[in-house]
């Protein structure tokens, strides 16, 4: 069961869709196959959080940025199937700041804390 009204879902996915444009821009950037991203482009009602994410993304390895934009990939699927919001390991409610922050999180905070650790 969702804790998320449709207009809420609706804003999300198109927050992630900004997300995952942004994404793939510095992807193709840093192979310099794309043009430059400009991370000073309004994006939307996501935000001054949103825009320095942008700018720490932009210092992010290709890694990252591709593990990112499939985490991205997962959270637009669970906005379709219904399950966006819950963490994939323990099933339990992802904090609505860390989602409004970074609303790709596969994990809540517990899950995330206990596996950075894990290393
Ligand atoms: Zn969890």
């Amino acid at each position: 069961m969702s804790q998320y009204t449709n207009e809420q879902l609706e804003e999300i996915r198109q927050g992630l869709i900004a997300v995952e444009a942004r994404i793939k821009a510095l992807l193709g950037q840093t192979t310099g196959d794309t043009r430059p991203v400009d991370l000073e482009l309004p994006i939307g009602r996501l935000s001054r959080a949103d825009a320095m994410q942008m700018q720490g993304m932009a210092q992010m390895n290709r890694r990252q940025l591709e593990i990112r934009l499939q985490q991205v990939g997962v959270a637009l699927k669970a906005l379709d199937s219904g399950t966006y919001g819950s963490c994939r390991n323990c099933k339990g409610p992802i904090n609505p700041e860390r989602l409004s922050a970074r609303p790709e999180s596969p994990f809540c905070i517990g899950c995330q804390e206990a596996f950075e650790h894990e290393g």
